[in-house]
């Protein structure tokens, strides 16, 4: 399973990819899943950046943090954790043991993500949600 904007589909926030040669290199020959969480939740593309608040995506599956739109601050938290939903119900139904996700994402994020605009040590939400289910989530950054 791999984050759809390292394979070089437009879904960012801010409506561009993340298409990465290295990424493409190392899949070559293996079977892939594309998955993003948030254009999966309806959130649109593009859509304004959302940080978490409080914690990181484990905190936020433990009710102690949520994930808000950096300007604005409202509650995207339910539709973060919905897209988390679908990617957790695909890496299942296909059997992933691996995803490899673009770090530094509040979804996707696996080592390092942005707490009130401040990147730190941590999981997005996504990322907490099949490391919980068991499966193994690397980073792009570790290639
Ligand atoms: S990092 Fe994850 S949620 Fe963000 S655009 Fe890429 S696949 Fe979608």
């Amino acid at each position: 399973m791999v984050s759809a904007c390292l394979l070089g589909e437009a879904c960012r926030y801010d409506g561009r990819s993340q298409r990465s040669e290295r990424v493409l290199a190392a899949l070559e020959g293996k079977a892939v899943i594309p998955i993003c969480p948030e254009a999966a939740a309806g959130l649109g593309i593009p859509r304004p950046p959302v940080d978490l608040a409080g914690g990181t995506g484990v905190d936020v599956w433990a009710g102690r943090a949520r994930a808000l739109t950096r300007e604005t601050r409202e509650d995207r938290t339910a539709a973060f954790q919905d897209g988390a939903q679908q990617a957790l119900e695909a890496a299942r139904r296909f059997d992933v043991t691996v995803a490899l996700l673009k770090e530094k994402s509040p979804s996707c994020g696996s080592q390092r993500v942005y707490e009130t605009g401040v990147l730190r040590p941590g999981e997005g939400i996504t990322t907490a949600l099949l490391r919980a289910d068991g499966r193994t989530v690397v980073s792009d950054e570790d290639l």
